[in-house]
């Protein structure tokens, strides 16, 4: 297989849902296009796939049926298969996806990929990793012990799930709930957050790849000021998405001292908090209209004391910034406590008084545990299935 081509083996027909440009034309030079006509054929793929968000290549009408043909017989259109669907009496909807399988013994990787829907917007939360190699201790995801990335098709392949069951593509039917933003100009899925499950700036090619895709003004047309990709702080991976990427920045702070986040979120004995902010300050484009968002997520007793809410402003001091409070969300076995919800209430007050807006992240979708950090929550489950995938994996390895 050439690099960067779409995987065939074993017959599998090539999947373009999710491909980037240079997959296209590869596909379409290995099933015989001649290469004057390259360009032109994966221009007008792309259209039908991410402008249209066609599902067969049947109803590609200006491409002539012998090369349709040749199309459906050697690439696919699927997407991720949605495996379950939970919709929350707030309208936020979770879904469990089961990736394509890779090769014969690979059952499918599975993820969760949450819709969040408010007035004005559709935020679309993706994950970039099966799991996460970091560790951060009050994190569900990393506690899984399979890890793979996904490739840039499986982080897009998310979006047109979303968008096929929202209706959001042109002549697309929206759910009957009603919860789904509506209007003129008004997409369903309106933001991309990476803040899934995975570091996406672990697997930074991928993520990189997938965003090309999503801000392509000819095909999914997202704007790089809709799209958030949240780091716990991959310090020099944070110049590279600012280089390559340009989308907006939210960094996992979550303490104001390297003895707590060195606790909390270990990356931090790598790449320390002032190396951290260091980088934020140099992200590029910052500024009061594109400013970094600092996650920080509220743990009893641990980093939610009056003090550390005066030591978070001044550490932030100079940077355009946004702090957002999240309520810890537990989950079985987890070793700590959401803070009361007076003690948010009084943190926030502190922060907004230093002038930043200094929203508390309304828990949404708890009734299906749709929650950061709390995706892919039937954890026992997922252990046997993730060993059986592994062991399978590396079977394949000594072929
Ligand atoms: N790995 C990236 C993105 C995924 S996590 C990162 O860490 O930024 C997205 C956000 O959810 C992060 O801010 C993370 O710290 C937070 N989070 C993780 N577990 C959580 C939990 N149990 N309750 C609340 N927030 C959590
Ligand atoms: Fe990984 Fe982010 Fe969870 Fe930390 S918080 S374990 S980086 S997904």
């Amino acid at each position: 297989m050439t690099a960067g081509a779409l995987k065939t083996e074993n017959g599998a027909r090539a999947p373009l849902a999710g491909a980037t440009r240079a997959q296209i034309r590869r596909a379409l030079h290995e099933i015989g296009v001649p290469e004057r006509e390259l360009n032109m054929r994966a221009s007008q793929l792309w259209r039908w796939i991410y402008h249209r968000g066609a599902r067969e290549f049947a109803d590609m009408r200006n491409i002539a049926r012998p090369l349709l043909e040749k199309l459906a017989a050697r690439c696919s259109l699927a997407r991720p298969e949605i495996v379950t669907e939970q919709v929350s009496a707030d309208g936020t909807r979770k879904w469990l996806l089961r990736m394509a399988p890779a090769h014969r013994f690979d059952k499918g990787a599975e993820i969760e990929c949450v819709y969040i829907p408010e007035s004005d917007r559709g935020t679309l939360c993706v994950s970039s990793q099966v799991g996460c190699t970091l560790n951060c201790s009050f994190c569900h995801t990393g506690t899984m012990p399979l890890v793979r990335n996904l490739s840039a098709a499986e982080i897009v392949g998310q979006v047109l799930v979303a968008r096929d069951r929202l209706g959001d593509f042109p002549g697309g039917v929206p759910p009957a709930d009603g919860r789904t933003p509506r209007g003129e100009g008004v997409r369903a899925v309106s933001n991309v957050v990476f803040m899934g499950m995975g570091e996406p700036l672990y697997n930074f090619d991928a993520v990189r790849d997938a965003i090309a895709v999503l801000t392509d003004g000819e095909g999914l047309s997202l704007s790089k000021r809709r799209i958030t990709v949240s780091t716990s702080g991959v310090v020099p991976e944070i110049k590279r998405l600012g280089a390559e990427c340009g989308t907006m920045l939210a960094v996992s702070l979550h303490a104001t001292k390297d003895a707590l986040r060195d606790r909390l979120v270990p990356l931090n004995r790598k790449y320390p908090i002032e190396a951290l902010i260091e980088a934020c300050r140099e992200y590029p484009g910052a500024s009061n209209a594109r400013r970094i968002t600092f996650e920080y997520v509220m743990l009893k007793g641990v980093n939610d004391s009056l003090a550390e809410a005066r030591a978070l402003v001044r550490l932030l001091k100079g940077l355009p910034a946004k702090i957002n409070l999240i309520p810890f969300n537990p989950w079985p076995g987890s070793a700590y406590e959401c803070s009361d919800w007076e003690r948010i209430e009084r943190f926030s007050e502190i922060v907004f008084n230093a002038g930043y807006a200094s929203p508390v992240r309304t828990p949404r979708g708890r009734d299906i545990l749709a929650a950061c950090g709390q995706l892919k929550s039937e954890s026992e489950k997922l252990r046997a299935r993730a060993r059986m995938m592994l062991e399978e994996s590396l079977a394949v390895g000594q072929d």
